[in-house]
This record gives structure tokens, sequence and C-alpha cells, in this order.
């Protein structure tokens, strides 16, 4: 990030009460720019219950102008700007600009939004407006002015947007609104996030008073979910069907194998001929890939049964014993049984493209039985992997250590790193058999891990589930910016949101944080992942629920206030309730 100081001549934009600054647009803003302008009038106002006003009137301002968008980039001259056309990533860098008395906040805009439509009064908990319809930039739309304006709330204004409902929301309310100016140019260190969003999972539900559909969508934005666009999921799975063996006999083994032949050249050439259209503006059937990306995924079914055929088995007998197991035999998941048969083939692939293609990438898995790093194959530059990690499982320290040891081996190389992450555990296995589990809380452990992803360039991660309020949170505030420290957001989250009961409810987090982060409460013998009996046998016993217990009835007696109370209650509702629940449904299950 570049810094620059400038005069330290601060900027006042609101004066006990009384507006000093006009919001300022282009005539016919981009729907990125009307945002932002919403955003920033409605925080402001917000803080310091002044609503400034938004204009397009250059001449007729009144007090501090605040450019936004467009119209930034006319102050400030074409030429500041157009040397931002230069990549992907590069093109991600926004600023927060000061001239003597005004303020200039832009980055790169897609002219045309992909996003969806929302109604800002409900989004933004004003029911009693009248409706306010407006269409939010999609997920991968440039949308550099928005981040700019939320930096700018962030860094300059104290906003801090801890959940999707208003409530969730911290504004350091104040009558006066006074800016020290500092210009900033910047983008977040991780390029990509995106993820399944699981928002209505209990947990998260919970923990944000079950928000509105048009509140997340809002809050998706705040948090700055999207960036470079990047998908890679299972891809293949449409292939038998789009392409019957009886009529592609080529892109299968032969006689007696029904499953598609990874050894096929042909094979090879149509997913290549696949990506090479889709390169050239063809939709990708069935995939849903976003817009103007330089990456096409190539990965094969879930739970993947590989060809048997001759050639393939030259491939799959040599490592029929690159499995993963502990000390006692436990299946590890990720292995490397596969990994040679799958990698010769994207190799295939990405040889065929780059001949077409050469600054677009084959995006892959490392995954399943593909998960390790295929020793002795060069694999071609234009690979882009993605190790697939199930973080919230490494306190089983055999399933970490051949997750980790394998990800250093992908991370080693200069090819684009990203990255799934699965936050779906451990409550995924509890909503699909309707248990409940002990939460997953590890946020000092996600800081360790995420400052490891930025220092291996890591250019974006999808998160297969979001986990829970502060981990979420925690998560996306270090990808952007991994230089911050986990306590210091730790201690801001728990004093700004819980003020006077800040403190048993860090507690109550940390003590649920250190249970589950302890390796000894995990069975080191048994599954890596959550059963029901490790929930409520090994982590939340007895004696520990009783500790956090009193900690939420400490934490009530001191939250008076209705929106610290209120944060209080969702903590309950959300996470206590539902784990005294799930130990009671255990209990009451055993005997
Ligand atoms: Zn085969």
């Amino acid at each position: 990030m570049e810094k620059t100081v400038t005069n330290t001549e601060t900027l006042l934009l609101v004066d006990d009460g009384v507006p000093q600054a006009t919001i300022l647009i282009a005539q016919n803003p981009t729907s990125v720019t009307h945002l932002a302008a919403k955003e920033l009038q409605y925080c402001i106002w917000q803080i310091t219950g002044v609503t400034l006003p938004i204009s397009n009137q250059l001449t007729e301002t009144t007090g501090i102008p605040i450019y936004l968008g467009d119209l930034a980039r006319t102050v400030l001259g074409v030429e500041k700007t157009s040397q931002r056309n230069i990549g992907e990533i590069e093109s991600l860098v926004y600023d927060i600009y000061f001239l003597p008395g005004a303020i200039i906040l832009y980055g790169q805009d897609t002219k045309v939004s992909t996003g969806v439509e929302i109604d800002y009064s409900i989004a933004t908990d004003q029911q009693q407006l009248d409706s306010d319809k407006l269409q939010i930039p999609g997920m991968f739309d440039q949308q550099g002015t928005l981040w700019a304006v939320y930096d700018f709330l962030e860094r300059f204004c104290g906003v801090r947007f801890y959940g999707p409902k208003a409530i969730s929301v911290v504004f350091s309310r104040c009558p006066t609104l006074e800016i020290i100016p500092e210009n900033i140019q910047r983008r977040p260190a991780i390029p990509h996030i995106s993820g399944s969003l699981t928002w209505d999972w209990p947990l998260m539900k919970g923990q944000f008073g079950s928000p509105s559909n048009d509140a997340i969508r809002l809050y998706e934005r705040r948090m700055r979910l999207g960036g470079i666009p990047w998908q890679t999921n299972h891809t293949l799975h449409s292939y038998p069907e789009r392409f019957p063996k009886s009529r592609y006999p080529q892109f299968y083994g032969g006689e007696g194998f029904e499953k598609l032949c990874y050894s096929s050249d042909a094979l090879a050439r149509q997913v290549a001929q696949d990506a090479q259209d889709y390169f050239e503006g063809a939709e990708a059937l069935g995939l849903g890939l976003p817009q103007s990306s330089s990456y096409y995924p190539v990965v094969p079914e879930d739970a993947a049964q590989y060809c048997q055929c001759i050639r393939c088995l030259q491939s799959l007998e040599p490592h029929q014993n690159d499995v993963s197991r502990s000390k006692n035999g436990v299946n590890l998941f990720n292995d490397g049984r596969a990994s040679h048969l799958w990698f010769k083939f994207v190799n295939k692939v990405a040889k065929l493209l780059a001949k077409t293609h050469p600054d677009k990438f084959i995006s892959t898995l490392a995954y399943e039985n593909y998960f390790w790093y295929p020793e002795g194959i060069q694999l071609e530059a234009n690979i882009a992997i993605a190790p697939c990690l199930a973080v919230r499982n490494h306190w089983h320290l055999d399933y970490r250590q051949n997750e980790l040891e394998q990800y250093a081996l992908w991370a080693a190389e200069s090819r684009p790193l990203f990255l799934w992450n699965y936050y779906c555990f451990p409550e995924e296995a509890a909503v699909i058999q309707q248990w409940q589990c002990f939460p997953g809380f590890m946020a000092h452990y996600l800081e360790q891990i995420i400052k490891g992803y930025a220092r291996d360039d890591v250019k974006g991660v999808f998160l297969c589930g979001i986990g829970e309020q502060v981990d979420f949170y925690i998560t996306i505030k270090l990808y952007n910016d991994p230089l911050q420290s986990v306590d210091d957001l730790l201690d801001e989250f728990f004093s700004l949101y819980f003020g006077p009961a800040s403190e048993p409810m860090q507690t109550f987090y940390t003590l649920i944080e250190q249970i589950y982060s302890t390796p000894q409460n995990w069975d080191q013998d048994g599954g890596f992942h959550q059963t029901e009996v490790m929930a409520w046998g090994r982590l939340g016993t007895q004696e520990r629920m009783k500790q956090l217990e009193q900690l939420i009835e400490k934490a009530e007696k001191l939250a008076i206030e209705q929106k610290f109370s209120e944060r209080v209650r969702y903590w309950k509702e959300g996470i206590w309730n539902y784990m005294r629940e799930g130990r009671r449904n255990y209990l009451c299950g055993e005997s």
C-alpha cells in the first residue's frame, strides 16, 4: 500500500450537526457510483445524524466536495488514471485522494452491472421509508469506487461492518465528523474472495439475527467479496451426457470401460476446444462461469471413479499406495492415487490451450485422490492450481500434516495459486444430520494460516461455507490486509460490538476457541470430522458448558443499552442456546 501524507489540515465534513460537505457524482453515474454515494451518505448520517447532499452540479457545491467515481477522474485528469488498465490485479487498485479542501474516492468501475436489485430501505433496516430499489454491482464486476468508499468509511470514519443488519454495523456516533487527510492507494492483498455462502446456516443466521436477503446482498459488497473473476469446481460430470460413449467412443477406454478416459487424447482436445471457445466468448455449458475470467476450470466429477483401461492403469497402478493414513490407519481423505493420471491429462489440455491463448490458464483443483503434488511430472506453466484445505479440521494433527505438506509443494511453484477452504466444517454434518455442533472458532489459527497465504502470493480463496460471524470477519479482513493483528481485530470487535459486556463475551469466544483448538480434545486416533459424540462427549463437557453459561449470564447483566443487549441476545440465541440444545439432545439420545 502506498501512503503519502498530504497537508495536515483537517477536513470538517459535519460540524456540530451542520453539513459542511457535498457528495458529487456524475450526471449519469454507474450503478457502482450510485451505490457508493448512497452508502457514504447513509453511514455519515448514522454517525452524525446529518444527511449530506448528493449532487451532480459541480458549480453549486456547498462545503467540501467529495468526488466519487467517474467525476473523480474528471477532476483529477485522465492521465492519472489511464495507467490502470495494466492487468486484472492492478485494476483492483483504488484511491482515497485528498486535494486542498476536497476528497476524491475512486477506482475502476464496471459500466453495466451484472448484480441483483435490492431495496436499499430494507437492506439498511429503514422499512419505515419508501421503497428504494437499486441495482448493486455483481460479485465480479469492477467496483473500485465502492471499495474506496468502504475503506474511507472504515479507515477515516470508524465504521465497522460486523454484520448485515443495521444493528450489527458499528458507527462511532458524534455530531462532528472531522477527517485527517492521508492519501491511500491500494488493493486487497488477496485479490479474489468468493464462496458457497452459508448465510442461512444456524450459527451465522443466529448471530446475525436473521437478516433480510437484501441486507445480506449489500453485506457481501461491504465485505468486498469478489475481485478477479475465477471459479473452479467440478466440470466434467456433464461430459458423459453431452458426449455419450455410443457416439464418442474415442473419449472412453474401450469395450467394458464406461468412465471418461483421462488417457484419451481426443478427450483432451475436446476439453481444450471448450476452453478455447470460452475464451472466444462462448458460454461455458452449464458451468456458470464469471465473465472475463482468465481461468478455465477443468476438474473431474466429485468422488471420481476412474477409467481402468490399460493406459489409465499405467498411471494409476504405480500410485495405488499413495494414500494418506494416520498412524492408526485412519484414511485422511486427500491423497495421491490419481494425481499422475489427472495431471498428465490437465497437462495435455493446457498445452493445447497455450497454442491459441498463451495468456490464459487451465485452472484445476488439488483434491481428494489428486490432492498430492504429482512428483516427476513437469506441469505446464499455464496451469492454475487450487489445493482444497479443510483448515477447520486441522486440530486432527495427522490430517493437518498431510494437507500442509502437500500445500507447501504446490505453493513452492510459480503458478497462479488459489485455494478452497472449507469453513462449512464442523457445522455441515450437524446441518445435514440434524444435530448441533461444537462451534469451530479458531481466529488465531486463521491469522497464522492466512499470513502464510499472503506470503505464498495466494491469488484467491473460495470459501466452501463461511463459518460464523467473528471467524468470517477476521478472515475477510486478513485477506484484505494480512499485516493486521488478529488480537487487535478481536479486541476491537468485542469492545465496539458488546460495549460494557465485552469482557465476558470475548472470554466466551476465547474459551470456545481454546477448547476447539486443543489437539488433546480431538480423538487423534479417530476421524478428522466432528461427530455428535465428539461435540458433546469430548469438546462441550458439562464443566466447560457451565463456564460458558456463566459468561453469557454475566454479559446479559452488563449489556443494558439496547444495541448491546440485542447483540448479546443474538449470540445467546444463535450460539449458546444452540450449544445447550445440542448437548441436551446428545445426553437424552444416549440414555
Ligand atoms: Zn482410460
